[in-house]
């Protein structure tokens, strides 16, 4: 995406803790405890840093990636060190700049990531204010999420230091109970203790006086001393009083957030549609491609050509274009290439698909100078190594139009009716009246039923097809191309048990 169109894209929030990641070079970010400390975030500032659409809904699916790893495996039981393990890793994939062996990034890698992560914890406020049952499940994650990073900063010292920092730096003050009353009230403390790991270490563990208001869960389980109004709480526990003390805050702000999306977002054309279909996008696979190829099929840059027929019509017309002219501009490449390995296409195998359509008209070396660092850099091979994901509906519907020459978007929204119904002749979609029905649903705007109308008309009782998943047409280009696979695929299986 050129500069312009990169600035144009870019929007604000508002407040004040940009001022801390403006500068790349701030000491805080120095040690590597610094750098966990900041990463283990409160979120009580709103930010005001820029950022681009697609940074927008990257940074929030790779956000939901980790939520949704967390609902898995506290569905699946697993807890402890797997728990903790798997959960770190998934952190550090998408969201963390610390990486999985503990090393500290570049500094400029770490205020990416630092900004990435402010930013998506709001986006996903955003995204899960409208529904009960959506700030629920916000909320429910995101303090597991933070209990783990938590967790993580008192293992990095036993000794508080790092938690007594983090506890300073978020403004969150706990008295600490001085040693001359740990050894008066030493019996009552000690009588709280059920656990015999606790028991052994209750010398050295740190005590904090809090008000019993926000003690409720640790009261309740009967984990505390109680006394004037006052909780005393051992170190460990203080965990549980900051995740509620974090579950009311985030409850408060998802609230207002919901207020404010009733009156302001809902009229904005542009983030309206992302916010919505952000939790949906997040139940679906992200589309990345090097998970292995779920199509199960032979797909290389022989068999493209002959899959062509499961596509949607976005990539059916990118892909029309690419054989015609023997090239496509920068964002037909993009969607497309991006799109095929979403599908499973390997870099190689993507590299030389493009090669052999462009070398038809330019030279192997002007290919190899222009295009092919395109490619490698949307598998991670090149620039910030960051393996890109494909388009889903929404980012293209919302995306550039294509002018003349140009093949990429979305037909249903950016086509006019005439053209659009041209190129469903042309490629014989359904009869006539099934044509104006989704002639229809576009003029009315509604882009993505267009699209299902016309999956449903060329996989006729899909709906009843079981082991086709319908979830994604119209929401993932490539959700509908593996529900189109997989119909097809049980279609053959149907007529080879005929035969
Ligand atoms: Fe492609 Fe999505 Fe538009 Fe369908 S709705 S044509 S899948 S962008």
């Amino acid at each position: 995406m050129n500069t312009t169109s990169r600035r144009l894209n870019k929007y604000r929030y508002s407040t004040s803790i940009s001022r801390d990641y403006n500068n790349s070079d701030n000491e805080d970010f120095n040690t590597k405890r610094d750098l966990m400390i900041k990463e283990c975030q409160f979120y009580q500032n709103v930010p005001n840093f820029e950022i681009s659409l697609d940074e927008f809904e990257e940074s929030a699916l790779d956000r939901l990636k980790v939520l949704r790893k967390i609902e898995e495996l506290k569905k699946n039981n697993i807890h402890g060190q797997e728990f903790k393990e798997i959960i770190n890793n998934c952190i550090c994939n998408n969201l963390s700049s610390v990486d999985s062996t503990r090393q500290v990034t570049t500094c400029h890698r770490r205020l990416y990531y630092a900004k990435r992560d402010i930013a998506s914890h709001f986006i996903l406020r955003a995204a899960y204010c409208k529904t009960e049952d959506l700030q629920k499940w916000y909320l429910q994650h995101e303090s597991y999420l933070l209990q783990h990073r938590l967790m993580n900063l008192m293992d990095y010292d036993r000794n508080g230091n790092t938690m007594k920092l983090w506890l300073e730096r978020n403004s969150l003050t706990y008295e600490l109970v001085s040693h001359d009353d740990k050894l008066k009230l030493w019996n009552f403390f000690f009588s709280c203790i059920l656990d015999t790991d606790e028991k052994r270490e209750f010398n050295h563990t740190s005590y904090y006086k809090v008000p019993f208001t926000q003690a409720f869960d640790l009261i309740s389980k009967r984990q505390c001393y109680l006394y004037q109004g006052y909780v005393y709480v051992p170190y460990p526990k203080l965990l549980t009083i900051i995740v509620a003390k974090f579950r009311s805050h985030v409850s408060k702000s998802l609230f207002k957030a919901s207020y404010i999306f009733r009156n302001y977002i809902e009229k904005d054309k542009r983030l309206k549609p992302l916010l919505e279909t952000i939790n949906q996008q997040g139940i679906l696979h992200v589309y990345h491609g090097e998970s292995g190829n779920q199509i199960r099929v032979n797909f290389n840059h022989h068999t493209v050509n002959d899959h062509v027929q499961y596509m949607p019509l976005c990539m059916y017309n990118i892909h029309s274009g690419l054989k015609m002219n023997h090239h496509l501009k920068y964002h037909g490449r993009m969607q497309y290439s991006l799109f095929l390995k979403g599908a499973g296409l390997s870099m190689e195998q993507c590299l030389i698909f493009f090669q052999n359509e462009f070398t038809k008209i330019i030279k192997m070396d002007k290919f190899n100078k222009e295009y092919a660092y395109y490619i490698r850099h949307i598998y991670g091979k090149e620039g910030k190594r960051q393996s890109k994901s494909s388009y889903s509906c929404m980012k293209i519907i919302m995306g550039q139009p294509p002018s003349i020459g140009q093949y990429h978007g979305c037909p249903y929204k950016h086509y006019d009716d005439a053209h659009l119904n041209k190129l469903l002749c042309k490629i014989q979609i359904g009869n006539h009246r099934e044509r104006q029905e989704i002639l229809d649903l576009k003029r009315k705007k509604h882009y993505t039923l267009a699209c299902q109308k016309h999956f449903d008309v060329v996989h006729p009782n899909a709906k009843s097809n079981i082991g086709v998943d319908l979830s994604g047409v119209g929401i993932h280009p490539n959700a509908w191309f593996l529900a189109s696979t997989s119909y097809h695929k049980k279609d053959k299986k149907v007529l080879n048990n005929k035969n």
